[in-house]
């Protein structure tokens, strides 16, 4: 009696075990996927041409939002400061004028097909490969993006045809505020409280003399404050590199005086690149300091306070293109200026609608986003 029970549960125990086998090889069945950050994209007609993945050009170049010109016999591919150049008499690729010795871009029935290693080494990604489903998936490392076993997950959710949850997910965004504390500043702190939205401000260090009370108001209220220079004087703050860091140093001391917080995070003035040199880069990271540029310009010095709708259409346009590229955090760059005190609420309700999640910075959990690309800023 006893032996039927044995007999019937390894029967069962078997039947679990090829089942979970089998759905484990679902995606086994030649299906493959090209990864962008933590998503599947949509792409359809991959091919495995000599032993190597490739995928139409014009699907791939939208996704990495790299410009492709196609005129007289020639396809151009311009992105990061490198051109790749297809000929299409001969077939023949070259890299910034080099002749590629293999062919990174095949043209097959008029359509154009690139190799997705090829296309994302070139244009500043790394890649990874997913043996088992036959996956390759692309990333930036400055952006944040989930683990090589959690992306496993997402495509065998991708691949069972569920949404998976981390494309679901809206990215988080940082709204940034430079070149207060001003009589703007306060409004901009009253709008943002309404919303209960918290930001990060850039201050300079000579409207903080001026202005302590807005400093230690806006602080208070758990609103990140950084150094944006003493002077943002363009000949005062890159004159040499120690103009350069004690004029962002300038900056968060008084921070530190007047709120008792360390402020590690710094925003040049007119953006890290091109004018900080690799010596003031050098010192930032010597002195401790982080440094934020931005992912999203709002452009919003640029308007009148008329035509403050502008602003906020810039910003929908900025996120909407950085969400599809597979941006988790997003950095806005605002300004305390009237014009942008009046586009504010329009702005967030339009981020709040369509369910992006408001953070302050955290030193603690420091994302890099900088021009200069250095991981350790
Ligand atoms: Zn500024």
């Amino acid at each position: 009696m006893q032996k039927w029970i044995w007999l019937f549960c390894i029967t069962i125990i078997c039947t679990l075990f090829v089942g979970v086998g089998k759905a484990e090889a679902s995606n086994e069945s030649g299906k493959r996927y090209i990864g962008l950050h933590d998503r599947i994209l949509p792409i359809e007609d991959i091919r495995v041409i000599d032993g190597d993945t490739k995928v139409p050009l014009k699907d791939i170049a939208k996704y990495l939002y790299v410009p492709v010109y196609t005129k007289d016999g020639t396809t151009t591919i311009r992105k990061s400061g490198k051109e790749i150049i297809f000929n299409h008499s001969t077939g023949a690729t070259t890299l910034d004028g080099l002749d590629q010795p293999w062919e990174p871009i095949a043209s097959i029935d008029g359509e154009l097909f690139i190799s997705v290693k090829y296309i994302a080494r070139e244009t500043g990604f790394q890649f990874e490969y997913f043996q088992q489903y036959h996956t390759i998936r692309i990333y930036r490392n400055e952006f944040n993006h989930i683990s090589h076993k959690a992306f496993e997950e997402v495509i065998k959710a991708y691949a069972a045809g569920e949404q998976p949850v981390s494309t679901t997910k809206k990215a988080t965004v940082y709204l940034t505020f430079d070149d207060g504390p001003n009589q703007f500043t306060l409004i901009n702190h009253a709008t943002l409280e309404k919303y209960k939205v918290p930001a990060t401000f850039f201050f300079l260090g000579n409207h903080m003399k001026q202005n302590e009370s807005i400093v230690k108001t806006v602080s208070t209220s758990g609103h990140y404050i950084g150094s944006h220079s003493m002077t943002h004087n363009r000949a005062l703050v890159y004159g040499s590199t120690e103009s350069f860091i004690a004029e962002m140093k300038g900056g968060a001391d008084i921070i530190k005086e007047l709120t008792g917080e360390t402020a590690y995070l710094v925003r040049v003035p007119y953006g890290s690149k091109p004018l900080v040199t690799e010596s003031m880069q050098k010192s930032l990271r010597d002195n401790g300091f982080k440094m934020w540029d931005w992912n999203v310009d709002s452009n919003d010095w640029r308007y009148t306070d008329k035509q403050a709708d502008q602003i906020v259409k810039n910003v929908q346009d900025g996120v909407t293109k950085a969400t599809k590229s597979g941006d988790k955090d997003i950095i806005i760059l605002l300004h305390d200026r009237s014009q942008t005190t009046i586009a504010l609420p329009k702005i967030i309700e339009w981020l709040q609608k369509e369910g992006y999640t408001f953070k302050t910075y955290e030193p603690d959990k420091h994302i890099t986003q900088n021009f200069l690309r250095d991981p350790l800023l």
